[in-house]
């Protein structure tokens, strides 16, 4: 088992975020986080393409194979040991069964923020026992709804992820979450980790840099969106 920092929630230029692939294995390096995921908005396709390139370059990170999916009710991560079949938009309880049968993670992003499609409390208690742990702490969630979302998974008995949620380079890594996982055993060490092993989330105040950056990529990306191939 290794004790290692974690960003599970990040995005590629495969949805809305400015860096491939490539750029975010490199800033992983960077920044010492041992396990990724690339969480793009309703496609694997990012992460599937990181740990192409992971294996290529033969880069030292263990890339999850990851989804932001956006449901009727709010956002999910979903973790998979490969991609799997989602319709678009699809209710809560159905996706929290197709991940169950696959054999994925589903953890609720940033719950209790409102306007960026958390799924709230009446999401949080659907989900119910299939839940594992929480994105209590999003780096660009505001610390109020962050501190909800902590309470909640108290009161819920859940762990709680801490998350970059980045759209931009400079923003992967400023919120991360502390596991112990056997690196060796890939998606099942993670899936151990989360059910089994206590998880430290490692947060901080956002800096107004970081927010700069972010709104400096959604003017950006209005005008000209990277072209990801
Ligand atoms: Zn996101």
């Amino acid at each position: 088992m290794t004790k290692i920092q974690a960003d599970l929630h990040i995005h590629s230029c495969y949805s809305d975020g400015e860096p491939t692939p490539r750029e975010i294995l490199m800033k992983a390096v960077q920044k010492k986080l041992r396990v990724i995921s690339i969480t793009d908005h309703n496609t694997f396709l990012g992460s599937v393409e990181a740990i192409r390139l992971a294996k290529e370059k033969k880069i030292d990170i263990l890339v999850l194979i990851g989804n932001e999916v956006r449901t009727l009710l709010g956002d999910v991560l979903l973790y998979c040991s490969a991609p799997i079949e989602i319709k678009p938009y699809p209710d809560l309880d159905e996706l929290s069964d197709i991940a169950d049968e696959s054999g994925c993670i589903a953890v609720p992003a940033h719950p209790f923020d409102r306007v960026r499609k958390g799924i709230g409390a009446k999401g949080l208690e659907l989900l119910g026992k299939k839940l594992y742990a929480i994105e209590c702490y999003n780096a660009f969630s505001s610390k109020l709804v962050n501190d909800k979302a902590h309470k909640y998974a108290e009161f819920l008995g859940k762990k709680c992820l801490a998350n970059s949620d980045a759209h931009t380079l400079k923003a992967i890594g400023a919120f991360s979450t502390i596991m112990e996982i056997d690196l060796e055993e890939g998606f099942e060490g993670f899936r151990k980790a989360i059910i089994s092993q206590p998880l430290e989330p490692n947060h901080h105040e956002t800096t107004l840099l970081l927010y700069l950056d972010k709104w400096r990529w959604s003017l950006a990306r209005r005008i000209k969106p990277r072209e990801c191939f």
